[in-house]
């Protein structure tokens, strides 16, 4: 069942946070005011934007969104947008099928709802797709490759000391040499007959 919330998950976080992510992007160029440096953004023209908009933005249909920097604006959109989802939907495989289906689900939006008519080009059109992909994978395996602390090692690096029946591998579970109860937490104590566990 976890499964499908997970699909679920990274289909709905992909579908809303890609917009709000390459509007953040316009504004923050607009902000820092990076045409400066010759970045120019041309999202936002001083009129309210309308979602279908971006949304077209998003799948490059726009043809104004495949110059210079609007092009990168909206690769870095959809790898910025699965390094989130990823990092919080920690399942490779809803990851990689929300990003199709996140994609289907605009085209559905425009074709059905707003019946505007795309233009796709190969492969331009396709490379936020990669990014978004290439990010998922990477995540995937520096989370896989990168093993998490335990409360006690971070303690023990502090310099605390602690006893090392702390950090002995607990396979649960334990059965008591003294009496033969099954015990289902890593306790100290046999609730039954009263044995040191960590000494036997
Ligand atoms: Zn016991």
């Amino acid at each position: 069942m976890s499964g499908i919330t997970d699909y679920l998950k990274a289909l709905w976080m992909g579908f809303i946070s890609l917009p709000v992510i390459l509007v953040s992007i316009q504004f923050l160029a607009t902000q820092f005011n990076l045409s400066r440096f010759g970045v120019f953004i041309t999202l936002y023209k001083g009129v309210p934007l309308s979602i279908n908009y971006i949304v077209r933005w998003l799948l490059l249909s726009e043809p104004e969104a495949l110059h210079g920097y609007n092009f990168w604006a909206i690769v870095i959109t959809w790898s910025i947008g699965w390094l989130f989802i990823s990092d919080w939907v920690r399942n490779i495989r809803a990851n990689i099928s929300g990003i199709f289906s996140t994609y289907l689900l605009y085209i559905l939006y425009l074709a059905l709802y707003h019946r505007i008519a795309l233009k796709f080009l190969f492969p331009d059109s396709f490379i936020p797709l990669f990014g978004a992909f290439v990010t998922t994978i990477i995540i995937y395996y520096l989370r896989r490759f990168k093993r998490t602390k335990t409360f006690f090692e971070k303690l023990r690096e502090a310099g605390i000391k602690l006893p090392e029946a702390y950090f002995r591998k607990v396979k649960l579970p334990i059965v008591c040499n003294e009496c033969g109860a099954i015990i289902l937490s890593n306790s100290k104590y046999c609730w039954r007959c009263g044995k040191d566990l960590e000494q036997q």
